[in-house]
């Protein structure tokens, strides 16, 4: 059995208990590592790293940060079967699509912030012929980044790649149910060289190891992504403290499809915007609302191809629907569908446990479930899921449609497929999300600002909405004369 081991100060080690937890393989259901159970003793050693190697990292030029990221991402890069094997085996996910999307967006997170601190400037304010004012955005200090068990590397690399590119160092927590791939983080940077301290990577519990960071007093800012429940728990503690903090949280995503679709191109990305990861993607759509002039033909159709969907061992090629990420995940899957039956839905496919008949017999598997029936207010339609269950639901007019999108706390992301052209501008504008794919799902753009209104968030990632979460702007003014 292999024991994983905390990165502080550039070198693997054992928790200061001696303590570990469990940590499955949820296609087997079996038991395949040991994760440290860290507590605040060791998150303060990772502050004490982190404080102690501020200074020379800060100083480096942009040049110099930009060079040991790009280390860091071709080490990933070069290693993009066993990284995508880990995160499979700690997920659930199938390896293909680990290897497609998973670690090459890992790496393309380095990339991209190596490059971006290469090209970011700052802003100057001339006070016609009198003064100007420019501005210095400066790294925080020591910062925390914790990210969620969903898209494992590839959300943990999104947070530390602009907070170490803009000079600050780190304490990055991986989720307690996927924590593998950022083990392998952590051998990679030795091994690219990365200064001792600039990452420090504590694994363990939220209650735990989690509290602890967003408790010190010396961490600067918080960087969460989580569900809204935690999100909101971290902000109850930190905003006193007047850390800033950035968060990322649950969803209930609309897919608005209009009659005048691409009928073919939205089917296909449907089928995959629903259950892509199993449904365990923050910008999933898992509520279907369709044009009632097409919905009896998109209901045949949708089921029949999500019917045919291949579900089982996650290292099988043909696999689209591997497991879900742990048993109680499992559970909290199965009780919403069997709430949607008691609020009056009708199961159309799916709505069961799979069970394999290979080495994953114990494994926890979801059939792709798509449920009719069920009124836009009630909880399976209100509450976030987070698994392979979507419901359909027709409507008649665009003010129906926003009402029912709009009806839920969160505002994460949306889908609208139309060809026109006028209908798809005004939907977006009136739409409560912080993105909106029109005529496509989760095409990104890393530039773009990332996030979500009301409870899905607050602040934004991406591009140089990072950039200035991680620094702070001070404003210098000199008169002339
Ligand atoms: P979670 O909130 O249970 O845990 C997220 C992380 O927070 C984990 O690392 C966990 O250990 C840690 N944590 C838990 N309690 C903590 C505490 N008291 N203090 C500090 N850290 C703590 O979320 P999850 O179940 O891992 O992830 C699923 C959720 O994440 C879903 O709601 C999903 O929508 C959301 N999510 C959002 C986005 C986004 O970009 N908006 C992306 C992915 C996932």
């Amino acid at each position: 059995m292999e024991f994983l081991k905390n990165y502080i100060n550039g070198e693997l080690v054992a928790p200061s208990s001696g303590r570990y937890i469990d940590n499955y393989e949820p296609a087997t259901g079996k038991v395949y590592s040991q994760i440290p159970d860290s507590d605040e003793v060791d998150v303060q050693s990772a502050v004490e790293s982190a404080k102690n190697a501020f200074e020379s990292w800060k100083n480096l030029s942009n040049e110099q940060r930009h060079d040991h990221l790009i280390n860091v991402s071709r080490l990933i890069e070069q290693r993009i079967d066993e990284f995508a094997l880990a995160e499979s085996k700690d997920n659930g996910k199938p390896f293909k699509l680990a290897q497609r999307v998973d670690i090459p967006r890992a790496v393309s997170n380095f990339k991209f912030y190596a490059t971006a601190i290469m090209n970011w400037g700052s802003e100057s304010h001339n006070m016609s012929g009198k003064a100007i004012n420019y501005t210095l955005r400066q790294p925080l200090g020591p910062v925390g980044c914790i990210s969620p068990w969903n898209l494992p590397l590839y959300l943990f690399s999104w947070k530390i790649a602009p907070a170490l590119a803009t000079g600050n160092t780190v304490i990055a927590k991986p989720s307690e149910i996927t924590p593998y791939t950022a083990y392998l983080l952590s051998k990679v940077c030795m091994e690219a060289g990365l200064p001792a301290g600039v990452l420090n990577i504590v694994h363990g519990l939220g209650t735990k190891a989690g509290e602890a960071i967003i408790q010190n007093n010396q961490i600067k800012a918080i960087s969460f992504t989580g569900g809204t429940k935690t999100g909101a728990h971290i902000a109850s503690v930190v905003a006193p403290k007047f850390k800033k903090l950035s968060l990322e949280l649950g969803g209930k995503n609309p897919n608005i499809i209009f009659a005048d679709c691409n009928y073919e191109l939205m089917l296909k990305t449907t089928v995959n915007s629903s259950f892509s990861n199993q449904g365990q993607i923050c910008l999933c759509g898992s509520r279907i609302f369709v044009e009632s002039s097409i919905y009896e033909k998109f209901k045949k159709d949708f089921v029949a191809a999500v019917s045919k969907m291949a579900i089982g061992d996650p290292n099988e090629p043909k696999t689209q629907i591997g497991a879900v990420v742990s048993k109680p995940h499992m559970e909290k899957i199965l009780s919403y569908i069997e709430l949607a039956k008691t609020e009056g839905g009708k199961v159309l496919t799916g709505g069961e446990r799979f069970f394999p008949q290979d080495r994953c017999a114990e494994g926890y598997f979801i059939k792709p479930t798509i449920i009719e029936g069920l009124d836009y207010m009630c909880r399976t339609n209100q509450e976030e899921i987070f698994g392979p269950v979507v419901t359909i639901t027709p409507f008649h007019s665009e003010d129906e449609v926003l009402k029912m999108a709009n009806s839920t706390e969160y505002g994460l992301a949306c889908s609208i497929w139309t060809e026109n052209i006028t209908r798809a501008h005004k939907m977006a504008e009136n739409i409560e999300s912080g993105i909106v794919w029109i005529n496509c799902w989760l095409l990104r753009d890393l530039r773009t600002p990332f996030g979500g209104v009301k409870n899905s968030g607050v602040g934004r990632e991406g591009g140089s909405e990072a950039l200035d979460f991680f620094t702070e702007p001070k404003n210098v003014c000199i008169q002339y004369g």
